[in-house]
């Protein structure tokens, strides 16, 4: 079929309003979150002390190299003695005075340093994710509280977990940036955990601050992902808990339900499989909202 001159033109003018009167939303780039966890889980088990761990370091450490890196090393007392441990922390200025904390770990599990676990859900998804967001804070003055992003060591438990035995990087982090002030300067600590998985259930955890959360709810509900937020309410101990006893408004966002009966968490089957670019997209897009929520009160 051919339309007269006319009437093509009428068409293509149509086709040039259209985003105009509809505009598309626009979504984080899932897919390159998931490309990155990719490259980091590819690089095999990385618990403290390990090979792996020493390479999972230099990559964050090449990855920003142009970036404002600080590497913070210290030495954590465990059960099984003292073992290096090292945060990563990343700064994105903003023109608000105040910052905002988005953190992850990303070791893997001591305990499980002979089954080839590789952490792709636990550990590896939401360092990718982080990465991927890096991409949208960098190379400008942010409108809002600088954004700080933070990799933990240690979350995991080197025997077996306890307050005292897990944790290890956000309890050295927490009581330093205590210590020397930066604690007061926090507007929110946002800690994301396991929330690559497919079948996305994120938990409302019971000690996160209420306002964060209902922040978190408000972004959500922008993108219409309200089915994958905070339908059970369970407590999960964590690396916010260190910045919730210091009285830093913090929230865990964590999906604590990784395949059937939780058969994928702390096993061999947590594999990049399980994870998906649709799973990070609504995780980015929620996270980059709820920044601006924040830049805003
Ligand atoms: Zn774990």
């Amino acid at each position: 079929m051919t339309l007269p001159f006319f009437w093509k033109n009428i068409a293509a003018g149509l086709l040039l309003l259209a985003p105009l009167s509809a505009p598309a939303q626009q979504h984080f780039n899932g897919g390159k979150a998931l490309e990155y966890a990719r490259q980091f889980v590819a690089i095999g088990p990385r618990w403290p002390t390990s090979q792996g761990h020493a390479r999972a370091e230099e990559f964050l450490r090449s990855h920003f190299r142009h970036d404002q890196l600080e590497e913070d090393a210290f030495t954590a007392s465990t059960p099984i003695g003292p073992v290096p441990m090292r945060n990563f922390i990343v700064r994105f200025p903003g023109k608000k005075n105040g910052v905002i904390v988005l953190a992850t770990h990303y070791e893997t599990n001591y305990p499980l340093r002979n089954i080839n676990f590789v952490g792709a859900n636990d550990g590896g998804s939401t360092t990718g994710l982080l990465l991927a967001l890096a991409d949208q804070l960098r190379g400008k003055t942010l409108a809002g509280y600088s954004v700080w992003l933070v990799f933990f060591d240690g979350e995991e438990a080197m025997q077996s977990w306890s307050r005292s035995d897990s944790t290890y990087g956000s309890r050295h982090l927490a009581a330093k940036w205590g210590r020397n002030g930066t604690l007061g300067r926090i507007k929110a600590f946002i800690l994301a955990d396991m929330i690559g998985d497919k079948d996305l259930d994120i938990q409302r955890e019971s000690r996160s601050t209420d306002w964060l959360v209902a922040a978190v709810r408000q972004a959500a509900r922008k993108f219409g992902y309200d089915r994958y937020f905070f339908q059970k309410d369970e407590p999960v101990e964590d690396d916010h808990l260190a910045f919730v006893d210091r009285g830093v408004p913090s929230i865990d966002v964590i999906d604590l339900d990784y395949g059937p009966n939780n058969s994928y968490h702390h096993t061999a089957k947590d594999t990049m499989d399980k994870i998906s670019a649709r799973s990070l997209t609504i995780d980015g897009d929620v996270f980059l909202e709820t920044i601006r929520l924040i830049g805003q009160r």
